[in-house]
């Protein structure tokens, strides 16, 4: 039988906040590396804000949606099969529009450079939280910051 002592616990709650914080960079990863990855007709999608948005009606992340030859972002709240007339209406959000948003909610008149802005928030863990009309900032969540 195992006996914990205080540090012994405090070295388990530790690791599991670690494995969170990796899981979390896991995704991030996963999400841009899918997203750099060229189709079948050889053409190279690549989403700014992959891993970065989240939708304010169902708190989710926004997959990655290539839309009309640009990239964008949707969310269909967790509805995975054929829509019902009771699902909330699927978000969708065109990249270039973003980009205007996001730099108001920054207070940037112009972003000269959006891949930049999208590292600095990925650097600094900030969400940015989407409605069909605008967007807002979502600083990091303290578990993040203590690590
Ligand atoms: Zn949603």
């Amino acid at each position: 039988m195992t006996r914990w002592n205080p540090t012994d616990r405090w070295v388990l709650s530790r690791q599991r906040s670690h494995a969170q914080l990796g899981s979390e960079a896991d995704f991030v990863a996963i999400q841009r590396m899918r997203s750099g990855r060229p189709n079948q007709d050889g053409e190279s999608r690549e989403y700014l804000f992959a891993g970065l948005l989240r939708c304010d009606t169902c708190s989710r992340r926004m997959d990655s949606h290539w839309v009309h030859g640009r990239p964008g972002y949707r969310c269909r709240h967790g509805h995975t099969g054929p829509r019902t007339e009771h699902a909330p209406a699927t978000l969708y959000l065109r990249e270039d529009h973003l980009i205007t948003r996001i730099g108001h909610a920054l207070h940037m008149p112009v972003v000269a450079s959006p891949s930049l802005v999208a590292a600095q928030l990925r650097a600094r863990h900030i969400m940015i939280v989407c409605t069909a009309d605008g967007v807002s900032v979502e600083l990091p969540r303290p578990i993040l910051r203590a690590a």
